[in-house]
């Protein structure tokens, strides 16, 4: 049994990371300021006596004595990142350096949550952990993906400098089960429009790709990666290496739901990415780890979480 730190735990991958650690018998500490999370992701787990929330913000050091901390906080829908990139950038940049201080000063392992935004706009596709990216560093975008770059360098000077037990996994696009409502990332988004019957909102042409893993799927292999040998540091693709273009995600949708929602088009956001599929050969090899949901199934788990927290089914949430 170790003592784990989550930083970030209650957001989305963070929540569901804290929840499959304490079932593995863990003690987990759950350090958040709800800027994006919320405290209904936790509020099954407060009444867990190992498991403790700890109100913080990762600009500000932090003294807990743990084995280990995963370092997911940070906003990661663009509507959030963007509202405030220098804010972005400090929690990226200065949470990092704290949570590494902390790691130092404890000797605990420490994993980074980095991202498939460190390809940018990627001109290799698909993508694998070889591919430096290609990146503007003053686009709409650059708070969040050169603050990811960044932390990445931050790792590795921190583990050629002082040794540190280091892993950063970057993850590619996650859905499920816990997304916030409002996040303006585009599975949450289009399954609450198809379920309140509302117009569902495709930016450009639809014809963008992205990948989608299952939430389930990644916290296994944020977890795996936790627990591979010293030598295995990354930075390590995890992702759902299956592609679908933005447009036929949304008839997916709107075949599951059973909805009549119409498709609308509007304007692409500055700097979005065309494509993005990674190569996870690295993990499948040194991890044994590939993601097994299946885009349908894992969506028809989080059109049933919708479904119950937008009332349908008659239970409260968030809304
Ligand atoms: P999220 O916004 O749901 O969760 C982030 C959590 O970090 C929230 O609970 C938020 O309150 C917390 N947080 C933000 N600023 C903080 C601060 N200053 N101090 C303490 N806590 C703070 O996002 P998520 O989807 O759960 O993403 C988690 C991590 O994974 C992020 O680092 C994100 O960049 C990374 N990531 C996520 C995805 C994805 O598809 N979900 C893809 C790539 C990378
Ligand atoms: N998107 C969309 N409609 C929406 C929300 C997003 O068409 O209501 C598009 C967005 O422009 C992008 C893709 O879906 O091309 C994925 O967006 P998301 O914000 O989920 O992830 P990211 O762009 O960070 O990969």
């Amino acid at each position: 049994m170790s003592r784990i730190l989550v930083a970030g735990g209650a957001g989305f991958l963070g929540a569901h990371l804290c929840e499959k650690l304490l079932g593995e018998g863990h003690d987990v500490y759950c350090a958040d300021n709800l800027h994006t999370g919320v405290k209904h992701n936790i509020k099954h787990l407060l009444s867990n006596s190992c498991f403790n929330f700890i109100q913080h913000d990762v600009t500000n050091a932090l003294y807990v004595d743990v084995d280990e901390i995963y370092n997911l906080a940070c906003p990661a829908s663009p509507i959030h990142y963007q509202v405030d990139p220098v804010q972005t950038l400090k929690i990226n940049i200065n949470g990092a350096i704290n949570m590494l201080d902390l790691s130092k000063r404890v000797n605990a392992k420490i994993l980074q949550a980095s991202s498939s935004e460190v390809y940018g706009d990627p001109e290799v596709h698909p993508q694998s952990e070889q591919y430096w990216g290609k990146v503007d560093p003053v686009c709409m975008r650059s708070c969040y993906i050169e603050g990811k770059r960044c932390v990445e360098t931050l790792f590795f000077s921190y583990f050629r400098q002082y040794g540190l037990q280091i892993k950063v996994g970057r993850i590619f696009n996650t859905y499920g089960p816990r997304m916030h409502p409002n996040d303006g990332r585009v599975i949450s988004n289009f399954i609450v429009q198809a379920l309140k019957g509302d117009d569902i909102t495709i930016y450009g042409t639809g014809q963008q790709t992205r990948s989608f893993c299952y939430v389930d799927d990644l916290v296994e292999g944020l977890i795996r990666l936790m627990g591979a040998p010293a030598n295995i540091t990354g930075p390590i693709n995890l992702g759902n290496p299956s592609e679908i273009t933005i447009s036929q995600l949304a008839q997916r949708i709107l075949s599951l739901t059973g909805s009549s929602s119409k498709l609308i088009y509007l304007p692409l956001p500055r700097d979005d990415p065309r494509q993005r599929k990674p190569v996870i050969d690295q993990a499948k090899s040194l991890l044994n780890w590939e993601p097994r949901v299946k885009l349908n199934d894992g969506l028809k788990q989080t059109i049933i979480y919708f479904e119950k927290l937008l009332c349908i089914r008659g239970s409260s949430g968030l809304l």
